[in-house]
């Protein structure tokens, strides 16, 4: 049959595009987190193994968001599927402790020096909601610092819009967190010791200062020599917790997570993200005699239906336990990301820096690699979309923001590292 001229015009909807239209109707926006309402549609993905994603479209592509930043092994690692599947044969959730907890709890401690103890809950964000009101709980003292920027998930106190007024009060985020809530939330520049020097020095009211050590949600943004250090010091002089969020870091740089491979000691930290092996895990961890006033042992409540959950509880374990047999692949992956950084140098013509640490990796559309989050919001986010489009067209998922790290799996070789070069060479030319 010949078209009329009209539908020879009209493409057809791709599945996603169908699909989109109905979610819109049911979820706000579309989706079930924001990040993911990619323009002018979110490709919806079918299935997934190793390092490609399958689109409901039929595409396949290189995943390089990996859930942004669990699937450390890549996509339905079968040592995980494993686990996770015994588990399922035994039950899913009992409303009682599991020996699975302590299998856990002692994998984490075993890891990390600055970790005694720790409470399993189910997100990032419970882990960082829980830590703050520990600290607070334990010092007595109300207000807390983030750095400006920092993400460390999705509750009224981190909420706290990075205002030019960095050291004043805080300034809500969103619509529906109190500002009287927000005026507990100070937040400094990462990168910059003496202000939050001079924060703490002005401020008796300060439980703790809550810091990604390398901030994994703009970039990768590095700490300068000596930053982590620093804080360090200022904050123990200030009688401040110190808390790491190592959401991402954890186990992303090093077994040890950020802490190790800087060699500092904080007070608390959270975890998330890696150590559930792509299950929904929170962790919040830290010294013995701070981690005692949770309850049912101390008077800072906690509690959860899901806190220690069977399946994730199973994929954790099995997850560091694999991590542990297979360390050296850490510094196979500092090498690959290597690699694109030397790819990237060697293009002409194009004036933004590649960062990068581990497995996590970014190019930035500015000409030097930023310090801090004002630093980040100078990058060119037009070239940035292009360059996500152009990566799309090329089958490689990188997420779709400026201000999201890119990460690579275990499950990424020769190839993918390949298939990436080739990707920036085409879209930077
Ligand atoms: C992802 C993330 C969180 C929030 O974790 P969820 O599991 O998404 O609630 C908190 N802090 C950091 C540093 C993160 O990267």
């Amino acid at each position: 049959m010949i078209p009329t001229p009209n539908e020879a015009v009209t493409p057809a909807k791709t599945r996603s595009e169908e699909l989109f239209e109905i979610a819109k109707t049911l979820l706000p926006g579309g989706v079930s987190s924001p990040v993911r309402a990619i323009k002018p549609y979110p490709f919806y993905v079918d299935c997934a193994k190793g390092a490609y994603l399958k689109t409901a479209d039929g595409k396949t592509l290189l995943d390089c968001c990996l859930g942004y930043g669990p699937l450390l092994l890549g996509h339905a690692h079968p040592t995980i599927q494993e686990a996770i599947s015994q588990q399922l044969e035994k039950g899913w959730l009992y409303g009682t402790p599991t020996e699975l907890e302590i299998e856990l709890a002692k994998l984490i401690t075993r890891d990390y020096t600055s970790i005694d103890m720790v409470r399993f809950c189910s997100s990032g964000s419970e882990a960082t909601m829980a830590a703050l009101r520990l600290a607070r709980g334990y010092t007595g003292k109300s207000d807390i610092v983030k750095v400006a920027g920092g993400f460390h998930g999705a509750h009224d106190a981190v909420l706290i819009k990075a205002g030019s007024g960095a050291t004043t009060m805080g300034i809500p985020d969103s619509a529906g967190v109190l500002s009287d809530v927000a005026s507990h939330t100070h937040s400094v520049a990462y990168n910059d010791a003496e202000e939050l020097e001079t924060l703490l020095s002005k401020n008796a009211d300060i439980a703790a200062f809550i810091i990604e050590p390398i901030m994994a949600n703009i970039g990768p943004i590095l700490p300068k020599p000596g930053y982590l250090k620093d804080i360090r010091e200022i904050t123990a002089a200030h009688d401040v917790l110190l808390i790491f969020d190592e959401v991402i870091t954890g186990y992303r740089i090093g077994r040890s997570g950020a802490q190790g491979y800087y060699g500092i000691r904080p007070d608390l930290t959270t975890l998330g993200k890696i150590v559930g092996g792509g299950l929904p895990l929170g962790v919040f961890s830290g010294k013995r005699e701070i981690m005692e006033c949770t309850s049912p042992q101390g008077p800072v409540y906690n509690a959860g239906t899901f806190n220690g959950h069977p399946l994730s509880m199973a994929a954790g374990i099995a997850t560091l336990n694999w991590i542990f047999e297979h360390e050296t692949m850490y510094s196979t992956l500092a090498g690959y990301t290597q690699v694109i950084a030397d790819t990237i140098a060697d293009i002409k013509g194009h004036s933004g820096t590649f960062v990068s640490i581990g497995s996590l990796f970014k190019y930035f559309f500015r000409e030097k690699a930023p310090q801090n989050y004002f630093d980040a919001k100078e990058c060119n986010t037009d070239a940035f979309l292009e360059l996500y489009m152009h990566m799309n067209k090329n089958e490689i998922f990188i997420p779709p923001s400026q201000f999201e790290t890119n990460f690579l799996s275990f499950a990424h070789a020769e190839d993918e590292i390949e298939k990436i070069c080739v990707g920036y060479e085409t879209a930077l030319k």
